[in-house]
């Protein structure tokens, strides 16, 4: 069934001023799921002035923390009173196994709506009282938020955005990713049921060069801008907000190591790696998408990979068995595609998929067979570049010092995989890898207390826990003479 799909701007639902309009289609089989709304420098305009008028008049942020919390659990609860079609929602919408939107996606949205609805009423201040001198901290929302959000995760990622903007006191306008609107649509409408204020929380659809996301970034009436995409695309808005000096932050694209010693559990670093490099269809900024094996495990350890990979079911996301879903969108296919190409002309060797799978029932859909490609380098375009699809390449390494010069040589900084038991290892690894997240046989394990975010082209600035206290609050201090 088609639907509708319009902009959340104040308490109402509104086509756009232009009265344009895109389709959003199922990448399994080319179905239109919905007709929406594209919005322009118009629908910014409504929705920042929303925004900015609950914010300066409005209740929320002079409410207490406590309030707030209350209001953000009752928004979690719809959440999970409406997971599985939410879950489903994002699946349609975008190709990621139903099995990760309900077991993964849709628990991490309710969980942040909690988390920094709690973390904001039970955050502490500094206060320093010294002599005739009171010295303390305040914390009041930053203002207006602009969030844009990209497909990979849409409910998750649009949720990790607008649970700590909300819960700090600020108003937002979330833009999500034109390939992925309906569950941040669908958000919106839960916000609005679970008695957030209206222009709390407002929701444009459409594009973002020379449209409605553009169009956010450059308004001086926004106080924060938070981006989840491409770095290129953070390079636009880092200069669209400097016009304004708009503090924002920024997490971008990555090219991560997964890297796998000798002396590893084999069999939690074989699972491990596969999760690393084929969850969400390989379409995960932190996958660890550059697998690095000393020499000593390099055959046995591959000849398990691929046969793991070759062993992953690509089919309808919508079936519980699937583990690879389709790509986002045909053009997509064609630049996964494109670097696996470019890969096997640089000298890489395809041990495994390469291109479509052979499957008929497939054919209208935008799948790519879990494909690997051994013997590569650093060198190679197709090992720097992020490639955002089910391609996993293989470069051998000798000893530790270079597995940490080959993981550090990359333009990107998100995350690390780092597979061994050797603890001395593995904490020197942690402190001279330059990378915004180490992690120690495991992945995508997430205490959302922990600052996150990359160096290099991977992000300017951290969110999680206090450090999103930072970006979403203008701390003040207050210096008090007592008289006493
Ligand atoms: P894009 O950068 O293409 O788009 C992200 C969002 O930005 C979309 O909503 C897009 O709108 C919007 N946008 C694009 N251009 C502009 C502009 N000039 N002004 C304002 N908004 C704009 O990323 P993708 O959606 O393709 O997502 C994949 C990328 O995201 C990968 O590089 C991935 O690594 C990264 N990512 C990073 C994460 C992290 O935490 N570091 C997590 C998840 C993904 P539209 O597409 O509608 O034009």
């Amino acid at each position: 069934m088609t639907v509708t799909v319009e902009h959340l701007i104040g308490a109402g639902w509104a086509p756009s001023v232009s009265g344009e309009r895109f389709e959003s289609r199922d990448p399994h089989d080319g179905a239109l799921l919905a007709s929406v709304a594209a919005g322009g420098r118009e629908d910014a305009d409504r929705a920042l002035s929303a925004a900015r008028r609950a914010f300066d008049e409005g209740p929320w942020p002079r409410m207490t923390a406590e309030e707030r919390r209350g209001l953000l659990h009752a928004f979690a609860d719809l959440v999970d009173r409406d997971a599985e079609a939410l879950a489903l929602l994002d699946t349609r919408d975008m190709g990621k196994p139903i099995r990760e939107s309900r077991g993964m996606d849709l628990p991490r949205v309710s969980r942040n709506l909690r988390f920094f609805g709690d973390y904001a009423a039970m955050a502490s201040s500094e206060a320093y009282p010294d002599g005739t001198r009171l010295s303390y901290v305040l914390y009041p929302p930053a203002g207006v938020v602009v969030a844009i959000s990209p497909w990979n995760f849409p409910a998750m990622q649009a949720s990790w955005k607008i649970a700590p903007a909300l819960a700090f006191g600020n108003t937002v306008v979330l833009k999500p990713a034109e390939q992925s609107p309906l569950t941040a649509a669908r958000l919106g409408a839960l916000a609005l049921e679970a008695g957030f204020p209206e222009g709390v929380l407002n929701v444009v659809q459409g594009f973002g060069p020379e449209a409605v996301g553009e169009a956010l970034t450059r308004d001086p009436r926004a106080d924060r801008i938070t981006f989840t995409g491409e770095s290129a695309t953070g390079r636009a808005i880092a200069a669209a907000a400097a016009a304004n000096l708009t503090p924002l932050s920024c997490e971008l694209g990555g090219r991560s190591a997964s890297v796998v010693f000798a002396d590893a559990d084999l069999d939690e670093a074989v699972a491990g790696a596969l999760r690393g490099s084929f969850t969400n269809n390989g379409e995960v900024c932190l996958a660890g998408s550059r697998l690095f094996l000393q020499r000593g495990i390099h055959d046995a350890f591959l000849e398990r990979f691929v046969a793991a990979a070759e062993g992953l079911r690509v089919g309808d996301p919508k079936d519980a068995g699937t583990d690879i879903g389709p790509l986002v969108d045909a053009g997509h296919r064609e630049k996964v595609d494109g670097y696996v190409q470019l890969g096997v002309r640089e000298g890489g060797e395809l041990l495994c998929g390469g291109g479509p799978p052979g499957d008929g029932a497939l054919a209208g859909g935008s799948y790519y067979a879990p494909t690997v490609l051994g013997g590569m380098h650093n060198g190679m375009r197709a090992v720097r570049e992020e490639i955002f699809g089910p391609v996993q390449v293989i470069v051998p390494f000798d000893d530790e010092a270079e597995a940490l010069r080959l993981a550090n040589d990359s333009d990107y900084g998100l995350a690390g995989m780092l597979w061994t038991t050797n603890l001395d290892r593995a904490h020197r690894m942690a402190e001279a890898w330059r990378t915004g997240m180490v992690w120690i046989n495991c992945f995508f394990e997430r205490d959302l207390r922990l600052p996150f975010g990359g160096e290099k082209a991977s992000g300017i600035g951290r969110e999680g826990g206090r450090h999103s206290r930072e970006f979403f609050t203008d701390p003040r201090a207050v210096v008090m003479r007592r008289r006493y």
